[in-house]
């Protein structure tokens, strides 16, 4: 019976180890480990401040006293050290090796300091963008990730209510955009999940767009696991160009495994999280120009397909809430 006794040890080791290798550390975008089942283990992505969200411009407070320009202090420099750009198997992100870039004012919860940016995209142009604007979605949004400088790095920050703001730009398709070429012509080298490469950094501003003065604002969390809910979001009103065949780099030439992962192969498109419940919170915003009633009249045909997700979230919503009394 030793043998049995043997295989039954094995088997049971096999498992422990399945069960260990996925709990707490693996999530993806799709199937048994995707975003409806991060919350078991990753409880924080089940709470009621959860991001991202929809944004009904007919709801949002404008709040100008409050929500004053944000002062941007060395996002025109670039220093000597480079960039690194990284596939870490769920998006492409840039950590920024010297820490001297800062956003201060705007409503902001202090001094933040910026830390990584990293990118979410469809494989379409329909859809690619975490947050929305009335149910509509941008093919790309990126996220400049900063922590609170009182907390003194990204890792102590992290968790705490005050401790990340984050930038959000929406992308849509126009010109060809030379400053994220920079970006996309080393994608050759991260084609693979782990794989890094130093690159030129450049100064943030170039980036974003001009005009920086409208935004949005709410709190909200990681949108990723362990989804803390210790984000200050600011979501800018103006989008940043970038050509379709420059999309298309992002789609078709960085992959979620690793290189010597012979059985599976799939492209990091659709890396983004639906939108989430507001529950008691509430959207703000800097400017009059973004409060407004979506005007169905003018193109019923766009109106019925954006509501369309809008009614699916509210059942979401009160689902969550049924579910949770
Ligand atoms: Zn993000």
């Amino acid at each position: 019976m030793e043998w049995l006794n043997f295989v039954v040890c094995l088997t049971f080791a096999a498992f422990i180890t399945d069960v260990f290798s996925s709990a707490g550390n693996e999530w993806t975008y799709r199937g048994a480990k995707g975003p409806e089942h991060w919350h078991l283990d990753f409880p924080h992505c089940g709470g009621m401040k959860q991001s991202p969200i929809s944004v009904a411009t007919s709801e949002v407070i404008i709040d100008m006293e409050r929500l004053t320009p944000i002062v941007f202090k060395n996002y025109d420099t670039s220093s000597s050290v480079d960039y690194t750009l990284e596939n870490n198997g769920h998006t492409v992100q840039v950590d920024l090796n010297v820490k001297e870039s800062e956003v201060t004012g705007g409503g902001l919860p202090g001094t933040f300091v910026a830390q990584q940016f990293h990118f979410h995209w469809g494989a379409t142009d329909e859809r690619g963008s975490e947050h929305d604007i009335n149910g509509k979605h941008f093919p790309m949004e990126m996220h400049v990730v900063h922590y609170n400088a009182k907390y003194g790095n990204i890792t102590s920050a992290i968790n705490k209510d005050d401790g990340v703001a984050v930038l959000g730009f929406f992308f849509e398709i126009g010109r060809y955009n030379d400053h994220f070429q920079e970006i996309i012509n080393h994608f050759r080298q991260i084609m693979y999940k782990n794989d890094m490469v130093d690159i030129k950094s450049m100064p943030l501003v170039q980036l974003m767009p001009a005009k920086l003065s409208k935004f949005y604002r709410y709190l909200g969390s990681l949108t990723t696991p362990p989804c803390y809910e210790s984000v200050t979001w600011t979501l800018f009103n103006e989008t940043i160009e970038i050509a379709e065949e420059q999309l298309v780099s992002f789609r078709t030439t960085v992959y979620e495994n690793v290189k010597d992962d012979v059985n599976y192969g799939r492209d990091i498109s659709d890396d983004f999280r639906m939108p989430q419940c507001l529950f008691r919170r509430r959207v703000y915003a800097s400017h009059p120009d973004l409060q407004y009633a979506i005007d169905t009249t003018e193109d019923p045909t766009a109106a019925g397909t954006s509501s369309q997700p809008l009614i699916a979230l509210l059942i979401s919503c009160v689902t969550f809430l049924l579910l949770s009394m």
